[in-house]
């Protein structure tokens, strides 16, 4: 099947008010392209270099979203044009999005990653911890970055209640955490090709997808 019709088909099964990612991490420019010409304009990608190298040859209308764990001495590479930051996981990370935003004289929006799946690998704030930094951090003073809101990935399982169970807490601790931001703290992205509809069904605002739309990716090359 064509990424044209994958991307349609992912598509039509999300309500108007949820936006996708389509996740190209590993995929070649020309799948991208096959995907914004069918009318993609949001993609995501987990590696700064690769990043910033399929930035620079496609479209400048296309918005880049950073989805995968975010080293410090990297956010240099994708400072310049990234839109949103979905793996924010530490202060530090908070404090070089700043600086290196600042340099380039733009805002980068941000997400806070909160961890709630089982697995011990799973990277992302824990939630208290991240409750008392957000008490205390001076986002009054740091204008390069927009807390925009929450993301989070569920345990790799096939057991729909502990995917919906974990869902469900990222949606309350993003109600947990709105008080505390501007309204536009809005964005609660969750659910990737396996789990997106459970997390559409929790209140997702943004799914990350990538096989479903461009196949499984091959990570020998
Ligand atoms: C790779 C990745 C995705 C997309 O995964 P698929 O299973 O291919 O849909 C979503 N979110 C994150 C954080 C990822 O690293």
């Amino acid at each position: 099947m064509s990424i044209a019709y994958q991307l349609s088909s992912v598509r039509n099964t999300l309500p108007e008010e949820v936006q996708l990612i389509a996740v190209s991490k590993t995929h070649s420019v020309g799948m991208i392209r096959d995907a914004y010409d069918a009318g993609q304009r949001l993609f995501g990608e987990n590696r700064p270099q690769e990043l910033r190298e399929k930035y620079e040859v496609l479209p400048k209308d296309i918005e880049w979203h950073m989805i995968g764990h975010l080293q410090t001495n990297k956010v240099k590479y994708i400072a310049p044009f990234v839109k949103l930051i979905h793996s924010v996981d530490s202060s530090r990370l908070v404090d070089t999005i700043q600086r290196e935003a600042a340099k380039c004289n733009r805002t980068v929006e941000i997400l806070f990653e909160i961890r709630v799946a089982d697995e011990e690998t799973k990277t992302g704030w824990n939630f208290d911890e991240l409750m008392q930094y957000i008490r205390t951090a001076p986002f009054g003073v740091m204008t390069n970055i927009c807390v925009r809101g929450v993301m989070g990935i569920a345990t790799n399982t096939d057991d729909e209640q502990i995917v919906r169970r974990d869902f469900e807490k990222l949606r309350h601790y993003f109600e947990m955490l709105k008080p505390y931001f501007t309204a536009r703290f809005d964005t609660l992205s969750m659910g990737m090709s396996h789990d997106y509809p459970i997390a559409v069904e929790c209140g997702a605002t943004m799914v990350r997808v990538g096989s479903l739309i461009f196949g499984e990716r091959d990570y020998s090359k």
